[in-house]
C-alpha cells in the first residue's frame, strides 16, 4: 500500500523530531534525506529532511516543491510542512514563500499554521509564541546565530513573509474541541489560519480539524492528531516503534548548537566524560580536535563542542559574516563527523539543527529508520554503511532535558 502523510522538514532535526511523533502514534516511518529518495514499500509516512530553514528562499522554494512532487508520485495523500517550533525564519522566510508555493502546488485552499509543542513549553495564544512563561521574543531565540526571533506575534511575523491573508484561530475556538476549529477555520477567509494550541488536545483536535486539508503546517506537534484521522478511515493499523541493531565502539557527541538548552546539557556532560571545545577565532580547529581524540582511551565516549555563548559566537560573526561563521562551523564538524565514522565510530549524536544537516549530507547518509526517543522529539535513528548500521541522534538546539547528552551515552537496541 502506498504511503499516507508525506512530510517535508525545513531542517535535519526537524524531521527527526517529526518521524518520532509520528512513529510514537504508530505509524511506520522512513525519513529520507533531500527530495531524490527511491520507492518505500511498508512506509505509512515519509518525512523529507531538507536544509532550507536558512537557504535562499528560491532554492527552499524549489527543493520543498521538488519533495512535495516525489511524495505525490509517491502514493502520499496529505501533506505535512514542518518547521521549527520557535518558527524560525527571517522577514524574508522561508515559512511563508514555501508553504504559498506547496499550497499552490496542491491546488489553492487554505492551511493551518500551529507550532506549538507542548511537550517542549511551545504554546500558542492570541496568535503569541511563548517559550515556556516567556514570549518568544523574550527567549534564548532572540540571539539564534541565524534566525534571531524578535517578535512573538506569528500573524504579524508571516504575514511579512505572504502576500496570503494571514488570520488567527482564537483559544475560545480551540477550546470548543474539533467542531470549535472547524467552524472557525470556515469563517475565516484567510489562506494561513495561526491557531492556538495550549495543551496536546488541542493538538489533537486541530489535528482532527484539517483531516480534509492537503496540506497542514505545523512543528511537531500539530502532526499527533493526524494518525488517527487515517485510521477513523480504515486506512491505518498501529505498529509498534522498531528497535536499532547493536552498534560496536564508542559514542561521539558533536555540538554545533549555541542555544541556551545545549550550553546547559553541555555543562553537565563535562562533569562525565571529556569534552574538546573548538575555538575557531583562535585557530582551535578539526586538526586539533582530531588530535585530541586520538590521544583519548580507546572506546571511551567523547564531545567536540564549537557550541559557545552570544559573545563568542558574535566575534566570530564579526570577523567572517554570519552566514560564513556559520558554514564554517558546520564545515569544521561535518569533517570531523566524516573522519570520525572512516576511522568506525558508528554512534554520534550531533546537536543543532544545520549543524546536523551538514554532518548527515556530508555522511551522504540518504534515509534514516527511525528507533525510540532519548528525550521527546530526539529519536535514535540508523542507517546502514559498509553493510554495518551507522546509528545517529540528531538534537535541535533547543531540545531535551540537562543530562541528555549523559542518557544519549547509553546505546539503544538489543544490546
Ligand atoms: P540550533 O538547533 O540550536 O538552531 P543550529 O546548528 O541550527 O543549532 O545553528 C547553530 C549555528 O551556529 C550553526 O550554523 C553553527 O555552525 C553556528 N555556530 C556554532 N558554534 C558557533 C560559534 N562558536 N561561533 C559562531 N557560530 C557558531
Amino acid at each position: 500500500m502506498s504511503p499516507l502523510l508525506g512530510c517535508i522538514a525545513d531542517d535535519f532535526t526537524g524531521a527527526t523530531d517529526l518521524a518520532a511523533m509520528l512513529a510514537g502514534e504508530g505509524m511506520r516511518v522512513v525519513q529520507h534525506i533531500g527530495p531524490a529518495f527511491a520507492d518505500t514499500p511498508g512506509a505509512d509516512a515519509l518525512v523529507v529532511a531538507l536544509k532550507s530553514r536558512t537557504a535562499p528562499v528560491e532554492a527552499a522554494v524549489a527543493e520543498s516543491v521538488a519533495a512535495l512532487d516525489r511524495l505525490r508520485e509517491a502514493g502520499c495523500r496529505q501533506f505535512y510542512f514542518k518547521y521549527c517550533s520557535t518558527f524560525d525564519s527571517t522577514p524574508e522566510g522561508n515559512i511563508g514563500p514555501v508553504a504559498d508555493a506547496l499550497l499552490d502546488r496542491l491546488g489553492g485552499g487554505q492551511a493551518v499554521v500551529c507550532p506549538a509543542a507542548p511537550v517542549n513549553g511551545r504554546t500558542v495564544y492570541q496568535g503569541h509564541l511563548f517559550v515556556g512563561d516567556r514570549l518568544l521574543s523574550e527567549s534564548g531565540m532572540r540571539d539564534h546565530p541565524l534566525t534571531p526571533m524578535r517578535d512573538p506575534d506569528l500573524v504579524r511575523v508571516l504575514s511579512a513573509q505572504t502576500s496570503g491573508r494571514v488570520g488567527l484561530v482564537p483559544f475560545e475556538a480551540v477550546r470548543q474541541g474539533a467542531q470549535g476549529v472547524s467552524a472557525a477555520l470556515n469563517d475565516l477567509t484567510a489562506r494561513f489560519a495561526v491557531v492556538d494550541a495550549l495543551t496536546d488536545d488541542d493538538l489533537r483536535a486541530i489535528g482532527t480539524a484539517v483531516a480534509d486539508h492537503p496540506l497542514v503546517t505545523g512543528a511537531a506537534g500539530l502532526a499527533m492528531g493526524l494518525p488517527d484521522n487515517f485510521r477513523r478511515a480504515g486506512l491505518l493499523s498501529t505498529h509498534d516503534a522498531d528497535i536499532p541493531p547493536a552498534a560496536a565502539g564508542r559514542t561521539v557527541i558533536l555540538a554545533g548548537s549555541c542555544s541556551p538548552a545545549t550550553l546547559a546539557q553541555l555543562d553537565v556532560l563535562r562533569g562525565h566524560i571529556p569534552v574538546f571545545d573548538l575555538d575557531l577565532e583562535n585557530g582551535v580547529d578539526a586538526d586539533h580536535a582530531l588530535a585530541w581524540t586520538r590521544a583519548q582511551q580507546e572506546g571511551a565516549p567523547l564531545a567536540i563542542a564549537a557550541s559557545a555563548p552570544p559573545e563568542k559566537v558574535r566575534r566570530l560573526q564579526e570577523r567572517w559574516g554570519r552566514a560564513a561563521a556559520g558554514t564554517l562551523v558546520e564545515d569544521t564538524l561535518a569533517t570531523l563527523a566524516e573522519e570520525l565514522v572512516g576511522s568506525g565510530v558508528r554512534r554520534l549524536v550531533v546537536a543543532g539543527g544545520e549543524t546536523s544537516g551538514a554532518v548527515v549530507t556530508r555522511l551522504g547518509v540518504s534515509s534514516l529508520r527511525i528507533g525510540p526517543e532519548i528525550d521527546p522529539g530526539v529519536p535514535w535513528t540508523w542507517s546502514e554503511r559498509d553493510g554495518e548500521p551507522l546509528l545517529l541522534a540528531l538534537k535541535s538546539g533547543n531540545f531535551g532535558a540537562p543530562d541528555f547528552f549523559v542518557k544519549a551515552l547509553v546505546p539503544p537496541g538489543r544490546g
